[in-house]
C-alpha cells in the first residue's frame, strides 16, 4: 500500500447560506428530499489546519488549542479546536472532522492508498448549530486537503470518490466542498453550480442561539411542499433579479425554527428595520441572512445592530 503525501497545509471553510430552502417530500427511508439555493460566505469562515501526526509530535510544537483529542486504547488521529466557538463543538466522539477522515482512510484504502495518523487544527470562527453548515463545511475542507494529498495520476478519480462519500457525513457536506453558488436538490447530492451570481452586500446576523437541525424537521407540520420555481440556468444577473426570484420562494424550516427559538424572528426583524431589502433564516437557523442595496447600507446595518444586540454574532460579505 502507497502512503498519501501529507504536507503541511490550511484551508478555509466557508459558511454556507441557504437563500431559499424549500422541504418538498421525504424518502421511505426518512430522509427529507430539498431544494435549495445556497451561497457561500467567504468572509465567515472556520480554518483547518493538517499535517501528519508523527511530525507534529516530533516537532516540540506546544498544543495551542483549548481542546484535543486522544484515542482511547490506541493511536488515533488528534484534533486541537481553537477559536471563538471552541468550547460548543466536540472535540473527540461526534466531531464531523474525525469523521471526514475515517472516511477519507476508507475511501483510500479503495486506491490501495493509506493515509497517516494526522494531527488537525481547528479553528472554529463559525457560530455552532446556527444554520450555516459549520460542521459541514468543516469536513468538507478536510476532505479537500486530503484530496490533494492522492497521487497526482489518481487525484481526480480519488476527488470524485471522496465528493460522492461526503454525503454519507451529512447532506450539507457535498455542497460545501463545491462550494460555490449553486441549487441543490434530492437529499443534497445533485449540485447544479450557478454560471452567475451577482455581488452580495450580505450580513449574517446570529442571536446566540443554538438549534438543532433535527429537532426542527421533527416540528415540520408539512413535508411535501411546492416546489421552488425554475432557477434561471444562466443564473442572476443582478441583485433584482435575485430578490424578484426569493420573492418567490421559502424556508420551509423557518416556521418551526420560530417556534423552537423566537430570537429568529427577532433577529429578521432586526435586518428588515436596518434596511435590508431581504431577511431570511439559513438552514435550520438561528443564523438569518440580510441582503442590502449595497455595502454602505449593509455596514450601516451591522453598526446599528451591534450596538443595540452587543452579543449577537454578526459576520459582513464581503468583508
Ligand atoms: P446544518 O446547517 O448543516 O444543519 P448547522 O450549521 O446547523 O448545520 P453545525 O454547526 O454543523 O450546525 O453543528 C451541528 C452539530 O454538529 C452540533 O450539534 C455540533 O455539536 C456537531 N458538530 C460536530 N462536528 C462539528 C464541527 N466541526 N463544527 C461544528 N459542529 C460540529
Amino acid at each position: 500500500m502507497q502512503a498519501a503525501a501529507i504536507a503541511h497545509s490550511r484551508r478555509m471553510a466557508p459558511a454556507k447560506v441557504n437563500l431559499a430552502l424549500h422541504v418538498v417530500g421525504r424518502r421511505d427511508d426518512g430522509y427529507h428530499l430539498l431544494e435549495s439555493l445556497v451561497v457561500f460566505d467567504d468572509s465567515a469562515a472556520d480554518e483547518i489546519g493538517l499535517c501528519p501526526l508523527d511530525r507534529a509530535l516530533g516537532s516540540g510544537e506546544d498544543e495551542a488549542g483549548e481542546e484535543s483529542a486522544a484515542s482511547v486504547g490506541g493511536p488515533a488521529d488528534r484534533l486541537t479546536v481553537s477559536g471563538r466557538f471552541a468550547a460548543g463543538v466536540p472535540a473527540l466522539k461526534g466531531n464531523l472532522v474525525l469523521a471526514a477522515i475515517e472516511l477519507a482512510r476508507e475511501e483510500f484504502a479503495r486506491f490501495d492508498l493509506h493515509l497517516p495518523l494526522l494531527d488537525v487544527a481547528l479553528t472554529k470562527n463559525l457560530p455552532v448549530a446556527a444554520g450555516i453548515g459549520g460542521g459541514s463545511a468543516d469536513a468538507a475542507a478536510l476532505l479537500a486537503l486530503l484530496a490533494e494529498a492522492a497521487p497526482h495520476e489518481i487525484g481526480p478519480e480519488v476527488g470524485k470518490a471522496l465528493a460522492a462519500a461526503s454525503l454519507r457525513l451529512g447532506a450539507d457536506v457535498p455542497m460545501c466542498l463545491a462550494g460555490r453558488p449553486a441549487l441543490v436538490t434530492g437529499i443534497g447530492e445533485a449540485i447544479r453550480p450557478l454560471p452567475a451570481m451577482p455581488p452580495l452586500p450580505m450580513l449574517l446576523v446570529n442571536p446566540g442561539i443554538a438549534v438543532e437541525t433535527a429537532a426542527v424537521f421533527r416540528m415540520l407540520g408539512r413535508r411535501d411542499n411546492p416546489p421552488m420555481p425554475p432557477v434561471p440556468a444562466d443564473g442572476f444577473s443582478s441583485l433584482g433579479d435575485l430578490l424578484g426570484f426569493l420573492a418567490e420562494t421559502r424556508n420551509d424550516l423557518a416556521l418551526a425554527a420560530g417556534a423552537l427559538a423566537p430570537e429568529v424572528e427577532i433577529a429578521r426583524a432586526r435586518l428588515l428595520a436596518a434596511g435590508a431589502a431581504f431577511a431570511r433564516m439559513s438552514g435550520s437557523g438561528a443564523t438569518v441572512f440580510g441582503l442590502f442595496g449595497d455595502d454602505d447600507e449593509r455596514d450601516e446595518a451591522a453598526r446599528r445592530i451591534a450596538a443595540a444586540e452587543p452579543g449577537w454574532w454578526l459576520s459582513r460579505s464581503p468583508a
